[in-house]
């Protein structure tokens, strides 16, 4: 049994543990950097970058099928198109690979030492690392935890068969003639309108009123629309109640007590994730829950002096760059910089058909705090969307009443994923309503929609 030490010992080479250790290894911290799978976690290896090319694909795929349709404005004719899923998967995983590269080299660069296996600990300053060559033992003054999450699985429809999670949906080699989505949130939605693109019959059962039930109303309902026009059929109120005696439909038990059968190849099952807490010791250091998730503070410190924890493993939102965020941060306190959590807001992406952006405050969250000012532009009077095809969505700003200061903006619409950039600055710089009306946006960009928004909110839209 080989022992080593080190100043910081991270567990998880997600993207809030590799971005942590690369930081700390520019520091100057003797890191090391345990890792059971590919550096790069469930964001590089099972999550947003293989989905976000699955998803482009599939954008692609539908675009030219919608041409040869001959149904397009755009004066463009072209033959149907066809897919070969096998081929779009190895592309993703070449993708995957290149990055996965990229993050041992960073990790590399910086002077971390990686070790590959599974850490377990022993007290709350010692690891063990069952590696391929044998146990290797770790004693560091620092550890953290950035073990991150995995699918949550149905006790009704175990995975295993024709039953998937996002895991295997991102590594199918054939496009399933019929899917049956269980959970309409955003992972079960990304992947479910990716595969009605690449022409599997999508059917989403989702529990709750209605998808997406996380975002208000008036932001879905574009992607609500947009479902419905793509043939996906969505069943709300409706409980997935398990697979049936030949395995090739999902049983549903709908509002009202009644009992369905949806034809199915393979049942996607996205009802959430859970924090990775079992199977490396959390017994052995007895740290404070929250639910589910490691209690931390604003510097990421656990109940037990030496140990942080961050990412996933620590609760919503479950987002990669809120983890890296983190890990950076925390690298930072180790190194002896004054750092707390004092962040504003943590933009999130839905990357649906067409794409949902929050940042900061939602309106009834506002609401709450006082009376606000709403600023809402529609896409359908922004030039650049009009030329995109993409008229369908809005900009919708959120502010202070009394001080003008932006609480929260959201969007909906074609590619308007970029938005959140300009979003999350805008309130993390404590911009008011005037600061983005009297900052000059490029024409003719989606952004314009930002500036026409607050405008619109100050009373004084120009184009609306
Ligand atoms: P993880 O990325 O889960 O990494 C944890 C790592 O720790 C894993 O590699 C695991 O092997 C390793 N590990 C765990 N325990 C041990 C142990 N005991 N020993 C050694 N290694 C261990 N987020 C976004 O922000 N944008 C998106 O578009 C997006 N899309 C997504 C799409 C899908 C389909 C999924 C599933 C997720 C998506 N997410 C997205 C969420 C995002 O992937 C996570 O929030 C992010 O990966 C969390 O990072 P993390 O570092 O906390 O943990």
């Amino acid at each position: 049994m080989k022992e080593i030490s080190c100043k910081l010992l991270v567990i998880g080479a997600g993207p809030g543990g590799y971005v942590c250790a690369i930081r700390a290894g520019q520091l100057g911290i003797d890191t090391v950097i345990v890792e059971f799978g590919r550096p790069g976690g469930t964001c590089l290896n099972v999550g947003c970058i293989p989905s976000k090319a699955l998803i482009h694909a599939a954008e692609e795929f539908e675009k030219l099928s919608h041409m040869a349709s001959g149904k397009n404005p755009l004066g463009i004719a072209i033959a149907a198109p066809s897919v070969d899923l096998a081929a779009t998967m190895a592309w993703k995983d070449g993708i995957v690979s290149r990055l996965n590269n990229g993050v041992a080299g960073l990790l590399k660069k910086a002077g971390v030492k990686t070790v590959h296996g599974w850490a377990t600990f022993r007290d709350g300053k010692t690891v063990a690392v069952d590696t391929e060559i044998g146990m290797q033992v770790i004693r560091a003054e620092t550890v953290l935890i950035a073990t991150g999450s995995a699918p949550v699985e149905l006790l009704s429809l175990p995975f295993g068969g024709p039953v998937i999670s996002s895991t295997e949906a991102l590594a199918l080699s054939e496009v399933p003639e019929r899917l049956a989505v269980v959970g309409g949130g955003y992972i079960g939605l990304e992947l479910g309108i990716a595969f009605a693109k690449l022409g599997a019959k999508v059917t989403v059962v989702e529990a709750l009123p209605r998808v997406l039930a996380q975002y208000d109303a008036e932001l879905t309902r574009p992607v609500v629309k947009r479902l419905a026009e793509l043939g996906i059929e969505v069943l709300v109120n409706a409980k997935a109640k398990g697979l049936s005696t030949k395995r090739d439909a999902l049983l549903v038990e709908t509002n009202g007590g009644k009992n369905g059968k949806i034809a199915a190849d393979k049942v996607l099952v996205t009802v959430g994730r859970k924090p990775v807490t079992e199977g490396w010791g959390l017994e052995q250091i007895d740290l404070d829950m929250v639910g589910p998730f490691i209690r931390i503070d604003d510097q990421c410190r656990s109940s037990m002096r030496g140990i942080f924890a961050i990412g996933d493993v620590t609760g919503e939102p479950m987002l990669a760059h809120r983890a890296m965020a983190q890990g950076e941060m925390v690298a930072e306190i180790v190194a002896g910089h004054r750092r707390s959590w004092d962040r504003r807001a943590i933009p999130a992406v839905c990357f649906t058909d067409p794409e949902l952006v929050t940042a900061g405050l939602s309106p009834e969250e506002a609401k709450a705090r006082g009376e606000i000012k709403v600023g809402l532009f529609p896409l359908a009077a922004n030039g650049r969307a009009m030329t995109k095809l993409g008229e369908d969505g809005f900009v919708r700003v959120l502010a202070r009443a009394d001080n003008h200061l932006v609480l929260g903006i959201q969007a909906v619409g074609q590619g308007v994923s970029e938005l959140s950039t300009a979003f999350g600055l805008a309130l993390e710089m404590g911009a008011t309503l005037e600061d983005i009306a009297g900052t000059i946006h490029a024409h003719p960009t989606q952004g314009e929609g930002f500036q026409e928004a607050a405008l619109k909110a100050l009373g004084r839209a120009v184009h609306v």
